[in-house]
């Protein structure tokens, strides 16, 4: 018997989602599908986005629906129109196999007399916003006396937007026996005090942090050598010219410096991490709202209370050090039904990381190389255009024409366009003519660009039966360090490597003195420091210092502006580090 069928679905909707592709129930689905059929109850269920709440109502509305009545029998609640649309659409496709069924979608900004018109012909199930909903009750255009069923679907969602006395009063007009089911990611207080307040009872279902990712989220990973990270940074925020994302980094110091360098190179960036008062992060949090800051630099704990939507791009700047942090991080895009794209910038030896990240998301990331010079000059230029066309005239300029088009005279329009082009472009052009390809071509380059962590070579590793994240762990609980003391963790055959804050050097090496571990003794060095350290395969003696150089002169050397940076050289040598001037910076253009 199919999955879908043990949980006491009948024929045509568990035919609906053969077709659908769906293999298996989801948690959320598995608890919820079987109560509601069985009980006549109501219901509670906290799951996050994207772990398939819609069907764990939907099937259930659907079977218990009598589609020999044209009697609205079913009411959905939801937040957005987007999200209306989106249910209601799925709906339709579960229902397929019934064809007398009918759902109508209820939403602001189209044409009431339209929808009056469909819920006419009879609609058994409907789904809206709680404003139209609440106006087309009141207007008496729909009969919501005698449904059986109410769903509030993202019920944290409707409250956060402000629409609890609408929902107050859609209720008011249902019957008192009907049930309700309510949905939520979240169980903040106004939604507890809705359950309470318009609910017996309920069943209360909790799926724990679900592992799987939102389904509109698209993964993708780049591959670049650790000393080049910032530079794919840029390259991918320039590939993506209307980029509004958050940036996510391992440590508090690193996020402040990715958001300072951000800011140097003339980007509307922003750090946000624990660090800052509350005062500071709610100005930071809501320039970010309000899209004057186009790239938020956060750390997974600051990230917590990021509750933006429209975010298009999450940038995973460093892999969180535990995997199933990857899916809080990329939940932050692809949220109200929009779709998103998670990137995550790897180096070589990090890869088979997106392997493991894979297995728990349940989805699989693209590989994508890192855009070109070339590439972003061209996305630049469509960009411009494509901006120039959707400009509205500013009439001011009118009386300045004649003299505008004396000045002008000469040029044919080809020559104007490609003067005007000009402007912007040859600053992209001239920042990327020389570009190289950032995408990793060697061995390894995982190792630490920063100055205050320090690597350590350790003479364990896979044959002894570690992974990464077991040999993390292992270290976290010997080293007592704590949960982020322990840091980019590479575990080769016979040995492995990893990172602590430097000022953590001398307890790290003083724990590991005599140390043994299944009767071989543990040996602990430091690598990055010549001398001393054992040297890992393809990296000299003196690399690091080196290749420090080489990030420098790749940031700051040859004159090379970044091509965002506009009237870069007027600002006065004392830059004002972080929020504030982020804040003032740039806007975002639209
Ligand atoms: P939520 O409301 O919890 O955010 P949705 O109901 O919108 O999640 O579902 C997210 C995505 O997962 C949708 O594209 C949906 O079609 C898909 N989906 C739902 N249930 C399953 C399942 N059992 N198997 C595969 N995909 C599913
Ligand atoms: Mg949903």
């Amino acid at each position: 018997m199919n999955k879908f069928e043990q949980l006491g679905l009948q024929a045509e909707i568990v035919n609906a989602v053969n077709d659908m592709g769906f293999e298996a129930p989801s948690e959320v689905q598995e608890q919820a599908i079987p109560i509601l059929l069985d009980q006549e109850t109501d219901l509670v269920a906290l799951a996050q986005t994207g772990t398939g709440k819609t069907a764990a109502f939907g099937f259930p509305l659907i079977q218990k629906i009598n589609i020999n009545s044209k009697k609205t029998q079913g009411l959905i609640l939801s937040p957005t129109r987007e999200l209306c649309l989106q249910i209601t659409n799925e709906l339709k496709n579960y229902a397929k196999y019934l064809p007398q069924l009918n759902v109508v979608a209820i939403y602001g900004g189209a044409s009431i007399s339209d929808q009056e018109r469909q819920i006419k012909r009879g609609a058994q199930i409907i789904v809206a916003t709680p404003g139209r909903m609440k106006d087309m009750v009141g207007r008496r255009m729909i009969d919501i006396s005698e449904i059986d069923y109410c769903i509030l679907d993202e019920a944290d969602e409707m409250l956060n937007m402000g629409f609890y006395e609408d929902i107050t009063d859609i209720l008011s007009h249902t019957p008192k026996e009907k049930k309700t089911w309510l949905f939520s990611a979240t169980m903040p207080k106004e939604v507890a005090s809705i359950a309470k307040k318009f609910m017996s009872n309920p069943v209360e279902i909790t799926v724990g942090t679900k592992n799987e990712g939102a389904k509109n989220v698209s993964h993708e990973y780049y591959v670049s050598p650790g000393r080049d990270r910032y530079q794919a940074l840029k390259r991918l925020a320039d590939a993506n010219p209307d980029i509004f994302s958050v940036i996510f980094c391992r440590t508090k110091r690193d996020t402040q410096k990715v958001a300072e360098k951000l800011i140097e190179d003339g980007y509307s960036a922003a750090a946000i991490h624990g660090d800052l008062s509350q005062n500071q992060r709610d100005l930071v949090m809501k320039s970010f709202r309000t899209r004057q800051i186009q790239m938020l630099v956060a750390t997974d704990v600051a990230a917590r209370g990021i509750d933006v939507d429209d975010i298009t791009h999450v940038i995973n700047y460093q892999l969180p050090d535990e995997i199933e942090t990857y899916t809080h991080r990329s939940g932050r895009t692809g949220r109200a039904g929009k779709s998103g794209v998670s990137m995550v910038i790897v180096s070589k030896s990090e890869v088979r990381k997106i392997k493991s990240i894979e297995r728990i998301i349940k989805q699989s990331f693209e590989q994508k190389d890192i855009p070109s010079g070339e590439e972003i000059c061209q996305v630049q230029l469509f960009h411009l255009a494509n901006d120039i066309k959707d400009t509205k005239i500013n009439h001011e300029i009118d009386k300045f024409l004649p003299q505008l088009e004396e000045i002008l005279q000469d040029f044919s329009k080809e020559e104007l366009i490609k003067k005007f082009f000009s402007v912007e472009f040859t600053r992209f052009h001239n920042y990327y003519k020389d570009a190289t390809d950032l995408n990793a071509k060697a061995q390894n380059d995982s190792f630490s660009d920063d100055d205050n962590s320090t690597r350590y070579f350790i003479n364990i590793g896979a044959k002894d039966g570690f992974d990464w994240m077991s040999l993390k762990d292992f270290l976290k609980e010997h080293l007592d360090l704590g949960r982020d003391g322990v840091s980019r963790v590479d575990v080769k055959d016979s040995f492995s490597f990893f990172n602590t804050e430097t000022s953590e050097k001398d307890k790290v090496l003083a724990a590991f003195e005599n140390y043994q571990h299944e009767g071989r003794s543990v040996n602990v060095e430091i690598t990055k420091n010549t001398g001393g350290g054992r040297k890992s395969k393809g990296r000299k003696g003196g690399g690091g210092g080196r290749r420090r150089n080489d990030f420098q002169n790749k940031n700051s050397g040859g004159g090379r502006k970044s091509p965002r940076r506009e009237n870069s050289d007027s600002k006065g040598g004392s830059r004002k580090s972080n929020i504030k001037s982020s804040i003032n910076r740039r806007k975002r253009k639209k």
